[in-house]
């Protein structure tokens, strides 16, 4: 079968390498002139079905609440006159009860687990290399309350088997030194030996050259203008170099896919949440963190990605403003002050903002919609690199007639 896979971010390169896979002729349509430089080139790096929690939750509305009195807080709303933000407001606030919370994190939790399965063998299968850290990440608290409560919200992930373990703040620095000019500010620590790290802008490029000597052809610099349909199926994708047409199509274009989707009357509930992130560059003399982590306090992660230090935080619903101030990245210094001092060289950081594509739950969408030609595989929110492994081969598999290796409950496309 010839299928077009739209966004050639880290979820549509490995859709493509499934599908390659599978003996499917395919092309990948990328507006940019080269892959991944969105969101799958600025997140924190983290493989994390540990931390695979929707932010849906009974906490976030009083978050919310927080942020429009003007508080700081690690997620914020710019109110603004947009009615994809007030509908994707509505429908977050209606997932944030703890049955509907913990139905999302399983949904979410499945999948992670299930694409870190998968890209541990496609990195041995096709010999990727993109600077693994695989020797757990590390969650750390200021506070023993958001401790102790953290480590019963995670009880759901310990009782599907998942290990996650409590650290005091020696135990804590006994494993990660980088943390020890923190001793006085820390309550401890959750590690979850099975997350891990790793960068997903070398891993997606890695995958695309492996894509590449299956055949797979890559078009850049072309963007999809909007996608033609007869009805019951989608015919071709309008592009700035002319109409492409193929037997099926995949949406993988991160926050913009709702209004691609939207030409041909499909919806979807995908709404961008705002994050910065900065990227240090680390030396002989540095102290960089061994292990992945995040500060529960200001929910900055970091990763270790061998000569640098990426680091990154904030979640804004603020439409599609990828804009960015040097106050936005006050908790990522103010993380690097307190927490890991002599990390990195913070004097020489490279910062941008990018955008998260999220659904109201949590879970992405990844199956048909309303046409049986045009799948969609889009709204991995601040898991998308944990999931891309698993999301291309569920998306491979539904195109190819193949059951799911997985239960694929709450992943569904509108129809
Ligand atoms: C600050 C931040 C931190 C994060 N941290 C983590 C983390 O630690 N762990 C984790 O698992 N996930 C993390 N994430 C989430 C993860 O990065 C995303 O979920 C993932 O990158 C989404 O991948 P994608 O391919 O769907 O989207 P993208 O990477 O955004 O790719 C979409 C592609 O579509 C292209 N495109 C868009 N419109 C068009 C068009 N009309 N025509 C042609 N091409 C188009 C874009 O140029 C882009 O290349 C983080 C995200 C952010 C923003």
């Amino acid at each position: 079968m010839r299928v077009f896979v739209m966004g050639g971010g880290v979820i549509g390169v490995a859709t493509a390498y499934y599908l390659a896979r599978d003996g499917h002729e395919v092309e990948v349509v990328e507006r940019a002139e080269r892959l991944a430089l969105d969101a799958s080139s600025g997140n924190a790096g983290l493989i994390a079905p540990g931390h695979a929690f929707s932010w849906a939750s009974p906490a976030a509305p009083g978050l919310l609440f927080r942020s429009l009195v003007g508080r700081e807080v690690a997620i914020r709303v710019r109110l603004r006159p947009d009615p994809e933000l007030v509908r994707f407001g509505i429908r977050f606030l209606r997932e944030c009860t703890s049955s509907r919370s913990e139905t999302n994190t399983l949904a979410s939790f499945r999948l992670c687990a299930y694409s870190q399965e998968l890209l541990h063998d496609v990195v041995r299968e096709e010999r990727l290399d993109y600077g693994p850290v695989s020797q757990g990440v590390l969650y750390v608290y200021r506070d023993p309350r958001g401790l102790e409560r953290d480590f019963e919200r995670s009880r759901i992930l310990r009782e599907l088997g998942r290990e996650q373990d409590v650290l005091d703040p020696d135990a804590c620095i006994a494993l990660e030194p980088a943390l020890a000019g923190a001793r006085g500010r820390l309550a401890g620590a959750i590690l979850d030996p099975g997350d891990e790290s790793g960068d997903c802008e070398r891993f997606t490029n890695e995958l695309a050259a492996r894509c590449r000597a299956r055949g797979v052809r890559f078009r850049l610099g072309t963007t999809a203008r909007a996608l033609e349909a007869d009805g019951t199926r989608v015919t071709g994708i309008v592009t700035d170099a002319g109409v492409l047409r193929a037997d099926a199509y995949v949406i993988a274009l991160g926050v913009d896919s709702p209004a691609l989707a939207r030409s041909v009357g499909q919806r979807l509930p995908v709404y961008p949440a705002k994050g910065y992130s900065a990227t240090f560059p680390i030396r002989g003399e540095h102290r960089p963190p061994a292990h992945g982590g995040v500060d529960e306090a200001t929910l900055v992660a970091w990763s270790n990605l061998g000569d640098r230090l990426r680091m990154s935080s904030t979640a804004e619903f603020a439409g599609h403003d990828r804009g960015h101030r040097e106050r936005d990245f006050a908790n990522i210094s103010r993380l690097a002050r307190e927490l890991l001092p002599r990390a990195a060289d913070y004097a020489a950081g490279e910062y941008r903002a990018c955008l998260r594509p999220m659904t109201p739950g949590g879970p992405p969408l990844i199956g048909f919609g309303q046409y049986p030609n045009l799948l969609v595989n889009t709204g991995h929110g601040h898991s998308g690199w944990a999931m891309a492994c698993g999301s291309g081969k569920l998306a491979a598999d539904l195109v190819s007639g193949r059951p799911p290796e997985i239960d694929v409950r709450g992943l569904d496309v509108p129809r």
